[in-house]
């Protein structure tokens, strides 16, 4: 969908998620951080070229910009797509990987515990605000982390999960801690299914980046 862009529902309720993440650390993420991402976006596209492009080529035609509207652009653009993705990495329900996706893990990893380990480390590690990811290149797996709004979805590398590690995602909830938001997160709330899924994809996440 071209601008105006509107933001996804959430996909449970705002006090699903405690006490990993409270409500109150939703409401202020959603409403207020992914809402001004998507406003500004809003405003920056209006009566551009970009208003009629979709979410992900905005993100990625303004990857790398040097003018500083394009950066502001890729800012708010990317921001708005990681925080639907994150929203959609996380869940309440019991979730499974399935058989793909689990013999993907054991293969990249040896185990899932060793995944998660790896994801763990990559959040704790980025200095400053940003994202811990797990994506597949030619579905082998990798954990990779961005800083500030960057994504892997803009190279056109195939997204599985990602967990913000924005102070504003834990900060209410686990003030400076971000290792044990992190353990939290990734123990309890992460959601197989939807990494599963996403598995499935990317033939189409190559073929859109390449566009
Ligand atoms: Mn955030």
């Amino acid at each position: 969908m071209p601008a105006p862009f509107k933001l996804a529902p959430l996909p449970w309720d705002e006090d699903a998620l405690a006490p990993t993440i409270s409500a109150e650390t939703i409401k202020f993420h959603y409403h207020k951080h992914h809402q001004t991402y998507l406003d500004t976006l809003n405003k920056l596209v209006d009566g551009s070229p970009y208003a009629d492009l979709k979410l992900e080529k905005i993100v990625r035609k303004t990857q790398g910009a040097s003018e500083a509207k394009d950066k502001l652009i890729f800012n708010n653009a990317a921001q708005v797509w990681n925080h639907d993705f994150y929203w959609r990495s996380l869940t309440p329900s019991r979730t499974e990987a399935g058989a793909a996706l689990d013999s993907a893990i054991t293969a990249a990893f040896g185990s899932k515990d060793e995944l998660i380990a790896q994801l763990a480390e990559a959040g704790k590690t980025q200095f400053g605000s940003g994202w811990a990811w797990l994506v597949s290149k030619g579905g082998k797996l990798a954990v990779e982390k961005t800083a500030n709004a960057e994504t892997p979805m803009a190279k056109g590398v195939n997204c599985l999960l990602t967990v913000d590690v924005w102070e504003h995602a834990y900060y209410l909830d686990y003030q400076n801690a971000r290792p044990k938001y992190l353990e939290s997160v990734l123990g309890k709330i992460l959601n197989w299914d939807f990494a599963a899924q996403n598995l499935t994809k990317e033939d189409n996440a190559v073929r859109a980046a390449a566009e």
